[in-house]
C-alpha cells in the first residue's frame, strides 16, 4: 500500500470484478447496438479503458472535461472545459464517470448532452457516494457504493497525484492537510 494512504477501500481484484460485472450488464442491455462511451476526463480514464474492453458490442469513445475539485472539496460550480469531438445525435450514449458525489457534475452533463438529442442517455459510474447527494440524478450503472471518505487511485486524484495507483484507497488526513502536490 502507498505510504500516503490510511486504508485500501477497493483492491485490484475487487475493481476488476466490479468492472467486469458492469461490462456484462451493459453488453446484455445494448446487444446488437453501438454504444458511445463519453468519458469524463481525467478521473474516468482508467475505468473507461478497462470497461470498454469488457463490453462485447460495438463501442466508440469520446471525452469531455468539466471543472471539478480543487483539492478535496467541491466548489459546486460546473463548467465544460472540453467538448465532445463528435455529434451524439441519434446515438446510444453512456456517460462514464469515476465517482458521483454531490451529483452536480452529472446533473450538468446530463442536461447538456440531452440537448444534443441522443437516442438514449445513461450514466455509468465506478463509485457512488450517495450520502453526499445534492442532485438526485438517475444512475443506471454503478460499480460500488462507498462511504463519505475522500478516495484516490484508479484514476481518482488529489492535486493530480495518485491516479496511477491500481487500487482505491483513503488518504491520510495529514497528507490532505499538507496539501501534497507534484511540485
Ligand atoms: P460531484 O459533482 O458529484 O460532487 O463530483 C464529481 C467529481 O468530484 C468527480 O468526478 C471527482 O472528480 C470529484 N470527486 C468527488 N469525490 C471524490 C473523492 O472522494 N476523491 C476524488 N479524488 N475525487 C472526488
Amino acid at each position: 500500500m502507498h505510504n500516503d494512504l490510511r486504508e485500501i477501500l477497493l483492491s485490484e481484484a475487487e475493481l476488476r470484478d466490479g468492472v467486469r460485472r458492469l461490462g456484462e450488464r451493459i453488453s446484455a442491455d445494448y446487444a446488437g447496438r453501438c454504444i458511445t462511451l463519453v468519458g469524463v476526463l481525467k478521473g474516468s480514464v482508467f475505468f473507461l479503458t478497462d470497461l470498454a474492453r469488457e463490453i462485447k458490442t460495438d463501442v466508440r469513445m469520446d471525452f469531455t472535461m468539466v471543472s471539478s475539485y480543487s483539492g478535496e472539496r467541491s466548489t459546486g460550480v460546473v463548467r465544460m472545459l472540453l467538448d465532445l469531438k463528435e455529434s451524439i445525435e441519434g446515438s446510444d450514449v453512456i456517460i462514464v464517470e469515476d465517482i458521483v458525489d454531490s451529483g452536480l457534475t452529472m446533473e450538468y452533463l446530463l442536461q447538456n448532452l440531452k440537448t444534443r438529442r441522443p437516442r438514449s442517455l445513461e450514466v455509468c459510474t465506478l463509485l457512488d457516494k450517495p450520502s453526499r447527494r445534492r442532485s438526485q440524478v438517475a444512475i443506471k450503472y454503478s460499480g460500488f457504493s462507498i462511504p463519505d471518505k475522500f478516495v484516490v487511485g484508479y484514476g481518482l486524484d488529489f492535486n493530480g497525484l495518485y491516479r496511477n495507483l491500481p487500487y482505491i484507497g483513503v488518504l491520510k488526513q495529514e497528507v490532505i492537510e499538507g496539501n501534497k502536490s507534484c511540485r
